[in-house]
């Protein structure tokens, strides 16, 4: 039988050249040798109607082909085969879906690499949209109103939209969902800018090899201004983030009050984030902070315990591969409660240390992963009792209205320890002192810390609260 084959292998080579080629790979490429008896070879075929058309058009060739191979007169028939027939049914099925699959994820891809780029020209990632957003009461009106914005149903009441809050707590990611809502589902044009990019362009733009200012350079960066002008004035929509670094840049304020005005006149959106509020923001002209102030303010709180373990199980369920027990979610949800960021940091480094150590996560192999001892344990109301305490004075002082002068001293204090050991958010810290405003704890925290580098005495005795603390 080998030899069979290896006869017929010869005579398709033969063939190959004598039959034009699609007819060859569809019909004779098929053809399987069964026997050769009394100079007859008989072909099996998955098809029923090949015998005809292939001895009708090309019976010569192929007997010449086979006389010339076996070295005598041969002739051949074609039959059909049962199982040839199923197997071509079978094999040209899976085809035509892999095909199929093949297309649509070119498509896909084509899709995906069109997006991709509008994408990059904007500045955007897909990571951070909508429907991955976990909405709470802390950021309820945040939400809302950069819904709004996306979906168009917008006034000057919406222009600028300003949102604020403190650090890790999806100001850019509420930035970036609507980048990419209104970028897909408009096709509107977008632009994503940091402040700190904004600035560097800027600076790109008015510096570059500019040594002398002769005319034909002086030119030349008028030119290369107009183009960086129109990059951020030629879109729907702009979005800056974390504009509060715009403070103390006067050539930057110049150029985003004269793009902002630009925008706002011919009706485009602008979205702002800041980790606080305009007038919070040190040495900002009057004019741009009327600017910013103009629009919707939308703050970003603190996440409520709920959400903080919605955004959790989020990220878990998007992975897929580890399951983490309920007092472990709660666990991870209490200790990292001011900082989405944070918390989603300590979800991957357990991740990565239970794969690594091919451990389950367990309560105990958790606190391992983060390291967690006694002092990550400190939180702010054990602070505020030892303050307290220290200035022989009761929390409630603490937390009160009143300014006598050493219970006010001691919240300064208690506010600067706080920010110092627990790394607190303004705002949380503002909570805990009984809802004070983030700009007065900041402005408190400052004034200690200024004070500290003068007064040895202060110096001492914040020290010794710091040895008090962390021996609790
Ligand atoms: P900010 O800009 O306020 O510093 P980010 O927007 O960068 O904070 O958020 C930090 C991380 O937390 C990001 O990975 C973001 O996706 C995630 N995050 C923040 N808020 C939420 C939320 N409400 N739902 C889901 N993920 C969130
Ligand atoms: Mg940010």
């Amino acid at each position: 039988m080998a030899n069979l084959n290896e006869q017929w292998t010869n005579v398709l080579e033969i063939l190959k050249k004598e039959i034009p080629s699609t007819t060859f790979s569809t019909w004779v490429i098929p053809l399987v040798p069964s026997t050769l008896e009394d100079n007859k070879l008989t072909l099996l075929s998955p098809h029923g109607f090949t015998n005809q058309t292939l001895k009708i058009s090309y019976g010569d060739v192929i007997t010449k082909a086979l006389t010339e191979v076996t070295g005598m007169p041969v002739t051949f028939e074609i039959i059909q085969d049962k199982t040839l027939a199923e197997n071509f049914e079978k094999e040209s099925k899976k085809l035509k879906k892999e095909e199929q699959k093949k297309s649509v994820e070119k498509f896909a891809e084509s899709k995906y690499d069109g997006l991709k780029q509008m994408v990059s020209d904007c500045h955007l990632n897909t990571k951070y949209r909508f429907d991955n957003f976990v909405v709470g009461g802390y950021n309820k009106l945040a939400y809302g109103a950069a819904l709004g914005v996306s979906e168009g149903k917008v006034n000057d009441r919406f222009n600028p939209l300003f949102i604020y809050g403190g650090s890790g707590l999806g100001k850019t990611h509420l930035m970036q969902a609507i980048g990419n809502y209104i970028m897909t589902k408009k096709k509107a044009k977008v632009r994503y800018v940091t402040t700190e990019e904004f600035l560097n362009d800027l600076l790109e733009n008015l510096y570059k090899g500019v040594e002398k200012d002769t005319f034909s350079k002086g030119s030349e960066k008028n030119k290369r201004m107009t183009k960086f002008r129109q990059k951020y004035r030629d879109v729907d929509v702009l979005l800056i983030d974390d504009i509060q670094f715009v403070s103390g840049k006067a050539r930057m304020e110049e150029e985003l009050f004269n793009i902002f005005d630009a925008l706002y006149q011919a009706g485009r959106q602008i979205v702002l984030t800041s980790d606080r509020l305009p007038a919070d923001i040190p040495g900002i002209s009057e004019r741009l902070k009327t600017r910013f102030e103009w629009g919707l303010m939308a703050d970003i709180g603190v996440p409520d315990l709920e959400t903080r373990m919605a955004i959790l199980k989020q990220l878990i369920e998007k992975d897929g591969n580890i399951d983490f027990s309920l007092e472990v979610l709660e666990f991870l949800a209490t200790v990292y409660k001011n900082n989405i960021r944070e918390l989603e940091g300590a979800y991957n480094k357990v991740c990565a240390y239970c794969s690594i150590c091919d451990e389950e996560p367990t309560l105990e192999t958790v606190k391992k992963a983060l390291n967690y001892n006694a002092s990550t344990k400190i939180n702010s109301k054990k602070i505020i009792g030892a303050v307290a305490k220290h200035f022989g004075l009761n929390e409630k002082d603490i937390v009160g209205e009143s300014r006598v002068g050493q219970i006010a001293k001691a919240r300064k204090i208690a506010v600067y320890v706080i920010r110092e050991l627990t790394g607190e958010s303004w705002q949380s810290i503002g909570t805990e002192l009984g809802g004070r405003k983030h700009s007065t704890i900041m402005y408190n925290y400052d004034e200690v810390k200024k004070m500290t580098s003068r007064d040895n005495k202060l110096n001492e005795e914040i020290n010794t609260l710091f040895n008090i603390i962390n021996q609790m």
